[in-house]
């Protein structure tokens, strides 16, 4: 019987090794750094090229893909291990080749691709020399994709797309786009929308501006707000079949949501590490802050949350492994993204304030973590149309009761024990 909570030796060494090469050479890069998606810049050669060499050796490449796509194939569990690695850095994703949103883009290049598209999107996407991004939310509401409205309308041997796309994270660097479009405004939004692979730079194609979250400069923000103005691709730029973009978001945005949710594994460690080492540093008339029960309460309340939170990630990563398809698991993903934001934030909210002032300063990362949590709240869906999709999938399990009283009502039930053992309880009555 398959059930327990080790890691293989041979595997745990290698988690050992990205450990400490994390926290000596990656998470320094990003206090000096930039941003991860900017290829261009020079400094990403210099200093990032060798670490990502360090990775390839050791086989930690680009751990969500499968080895026939330059992947290590080790499947949800492990990648879950090494993300609770990873997510501590903001660069450490890209030294490992497996960045969102690239990783979702050569998840579904690889999946619905043809060759031609493997070969000219895929490949130098898989070996970090471009970056790429997924335009699908539109200004007017993203949560739901059936209001979507940008068209791609076919037009000789392409097709010309006209609408506006919000949120386009990194739209700014990259060197195409995977964007969503309504192909058939006559069927439902399931059926009638398509995905296109835009490159950047094609005519027709603006950045009405970049929007920033939190405190960032006014128009120094990594989100794209992007115009289509009859923005025209070749027909070859179709992405898997027309009308079947509601599959693929699904493919991608599965995976997507898990990975978030082992790299958010890793922040809330490392806020609830800068909490402990708080409480046992700060010293009160009464001792260390570690010895106030109310401070007890919160690292025991941190630890308890982390932990079930970890286990929930951990068993849909392998529940993913185990069934091969995402929309097996939809109710676990959707589950584990809708815990996701509240455990960082209710864990990093604590020990911003048992750091008092310091914590809520710009000398202590806490601010952008809890803004992070907000995000998570929002981005790939925000947090209640996942319970909604959990409660559903749960209820489908469930017939309504027969009858007035509920199946657990204790007289009908009682009744109903008092009928079935009346012989057996007479008889033992009239032994006595
Ligand atoms: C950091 C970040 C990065 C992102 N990156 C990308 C990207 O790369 N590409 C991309 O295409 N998009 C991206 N997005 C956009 C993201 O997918 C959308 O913001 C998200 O789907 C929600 O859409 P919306 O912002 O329009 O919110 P709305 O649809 O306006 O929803 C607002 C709120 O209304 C409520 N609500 C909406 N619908 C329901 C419902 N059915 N039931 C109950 N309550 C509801 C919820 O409280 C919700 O939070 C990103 C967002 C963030 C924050």
């Amino acid at each position: 019987m398959a059930w327990d909570f080790e890691t293989d030796p041979g595997y745990q060494e290698l988690l050992d090794w990205a450990d400490a090469f994390v926290r000596e050479e990656v998470e320094p890069l990003d206090l000096v750094l930039g941003d991860p998606y900017d290829k261009a810049d020079p400094r990403y050669k210099a200093l990032v090229r060798p670490l990502q060499e360090q990775v390839r050796e050791r086989g930690l490449w680009a751990c969500h893909l499968g080895p026939d796509l330059g992947g290590q194939g080790y499947g949800q569990v492990k990648l879950a291990l090494l993300n609770e690695i990873i997510g501590r850095s903001r660069w450490a994703p890209s030294v490992f080749g497996c960045q969102a949103p690239d990783s979702g883009n050569a998840e579904i290049l690889a999946h619905f691709g043809t060759p031609e598209q493997r070969e000219r999107y895929l490949r130098p996407l898989l070996d970090g020399e471009i970056s790429s991004s997924y335009s699908m939310t539109e200004p007017h509401g993203g949560a739901d994709p059936t209001l979507f409205t940008t068209r791609a309308e076919r037009d000789g041997d392409g097709w010309v797309i006209n609408g506006e796309k919000w949120f386009s994270s990194n739209a700014r660097h990259a060197e195409f786009l995977i964007v969503m479009a309504v192909t058939n405004p006559d069927v439902s939004a399931y059926q009638g929308m398509s995905m296109f692979i835009v490159p950047a730079g094609t005519p027709g194609l603006t950045t009405v501006r970049n929007v920033g979250v939190g405190p960032e400069r006014d128009g120094g923000g990594s989100h794209g707000y992007l115009r289509y103005e009859n923005v025209r691709v070749p027909a070859a730029n179709l992405l898997g079949e027309e009308g079947g973009a509601f599959a693929i978001a699904q493919t991608r945005l599965g995976g997507g949501r898990i990975h978030h949710a082992m790299r958010t594994i890793a922040q809330v460690r490392a806020a609830f590490d800068m909490m402990c080492e708080r409480a046992v540093s700060r010293e009160t008339r009464f001792g260390p802050l570690a010895k106030l029960q109310m401070t007890q309460e919160k690292i025991a309340d941190s630890w308890i949350e982390i932990e079930q939170f970890r286990l929930l990630v951990l068993r849909t990563a392998w529940l993913i492994d185990r069934h091969g398809d995402y929309r097996r698991v939809r109710k676990d993903i959707a589950a584990v993204k809708a815990a996701m934001p509240k455990v960082l934030h209710d864990v990093v909210q604590r020990a911003m304030h048992l750091h008092g002032a310091l914590g809520v300063s710009n000398e202590m990362p806490f601010a952008g973590m809890l803004l992070g949590a907000e995000a998570l709240g929002i981005a790939d869906g925000p947090t209640e149309v996942h319970k909604i999709t959990v409660a559903r999938q749960l209820l489908r399990g469930h017939r309504p009761v027969e009858g007035l009283w509920p199946s657990a009502h204790l007289p009908t039930r009682r009744a109903a024990a008092r009928e079935r053992y009346a012989e057996a309880l007479e008889r033992a009555v009239g032994d006595e």
